[in-house]
């Protein structure tokens, strides 16, 4: 295969995962840069769910002592996920998300190479990956999380809680250097105020990172720690909008997160599946101080017509707007049961979304 046809080869079999990379020249580029034309020709025939190397070896037609060095070398690079703990390694081909998008800038490193990556990124997602992630299903997946204690209901444990007891059943934690903070600093579009080293993983995705120079281990203190922290900074927590164990929680903010700038800057509406909860706001109480409308990272709070009022279908029931309340006017109360977005079981949910956009799931 000629290295033009073995790019186009690659660009086609990754589109065809729940979360694609649609075909235009910066993702050429970007193929270009992370993988040599011998590891796109392997990665062309490399599956999206793990394997053992002798599977491996059957499924590519390459020798033992080829194949194993090419696949850790490649995983290094943050191109193949190698599954660790089991009793052998197996290796998939990592997608865009959770994959090769985010992989070079974990580490937290600025260098030519994710300068270059930056730029590429941040153009593709414009052109086509905000679509590809918001615009082609109807089924988000990922998910928000409301903040800690914002929650005026009454079941006895809350979507935050419920998280924190995830985290806690958890068998390793990792963090690592927030991808799309970094992809706008690194591309010259200027610094987020926000932290960086923010970034939560999880169980086997969080081994392979540490293991490979992509992440620190933290202990699960340290990852509620994190969480806290969050909260305090105004971001929002994201996860998988899935039944299945944590693997990742993102801290977002409005001003670099893929999730909610595809949102807010291109309109694309299923980027993520909000809370199944909504900002209410006491106008008795509200002295119009203004700090929740400055907080929202949506905009859906406005003091224009006096105490500060929720636009219902704009927010996304993140709670980002409830501690900082000083006359505590605030609190997130759930959404009719006719508004409540299910969480399906993990198969499904990547089923689901296969359906919507077309695509045959290549094993
Ligand atoms: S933060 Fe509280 S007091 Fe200030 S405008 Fe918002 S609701 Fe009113
Ligand atoms: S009003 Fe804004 S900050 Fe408050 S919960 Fe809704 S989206 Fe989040």
């Amino acid at each position: 295969m000629s290295k033009h046809e073995v790019y186009d080869q690659l660009a086609e079999h990754l589109n065809s995962m729940p979360i694609g990379a649609p075909k235009t020249p910066e993702l050429i580029e970007i193929l270009k840069i992370l993988y040599t034309k011998e590891e796109a020709d392997l990665a062309v025939k490399l599956p999206f769910l793990p394997m053992t190397v002798d599977a491996l070896v059957d499924r590519t037609g390459m020798a033992e002592k080829m194949l194993k060095p090419m696949l850790d070398r490649m995983a290094k690079k943050g191109i193949v996920f190698e599954q660790l703990g089991g009793d052998e390694p197996m290796y998939r081909l990592l997608p865009t998300v959770v994959g090769f998008s985010e992989t070079p800038f974990w580490p937290g490193k600025r260098t030519p190479e994710t300068e270059k990556l930056a730029v590429l990124w941040r153009k593709y997602a414009r052109d086509a990956f905000f679509h590809e992630i918001g615009g082609l299903s109807e089924t988000p997946l990922v998910r928000v999380i409301p903040v800690q204690e914002s929650l005026s209901e009454t079941r006895k444990v809350s979507p935050y809680e419920k998280l924190v007891e995830k985290v806690k059943e958890t068998s390793y934690q990792a963090v690592a250097h927030c991808p799309c903070r970094l992809m706008r600093e690194y591309s010259g579009d200027g610094k987020c105020e926000h932290s960086t080293e923010n970034c939560l993983h999880f169980g086997s995705l969080a081994r392979y990172m540490v293991a490979n120079g992509m992440a620190r281990e933290l202990t699960v203190d340290e990852t509620l720690a994190i969480l806290k922290k969050s909260n305090e900074e105004g971001l929002v927590h994201v996860t998988g909008n899935h039944q299945a164990e944590i693997d990742t929680i993102c801290n977002c903010c409005a001003d670099a997160c893929i999730f909610l700038t595809g949102l807010l800057a291109m309109g694309e509406k299923n980027m993520f599946a909000r809370s199944n909860f909504v900002s209410q706001i006491n106008q008795e109480t509200c002295v119009e101080c203004g700090t929740c409308e400055e907080r929202c990272p949506v905009k859906a709070i406005s003091l224009s017509d006096g105490p500060a009022r929720v636009d219902e279908d704009k927010c996304i029931g993140c709670g980002v707007c409830f501690p900082t309340c000083p006359s505590e006017s605030i609190s997130l109360a759930p959404r009719p049961e006719t508004e409540q977005l299910p969480v399906l079981p993990p198969g499904e949910m990547v089923m689901k979304v296969m359906a919507e956009k077309g695509r045959a799931f290549k094993f």
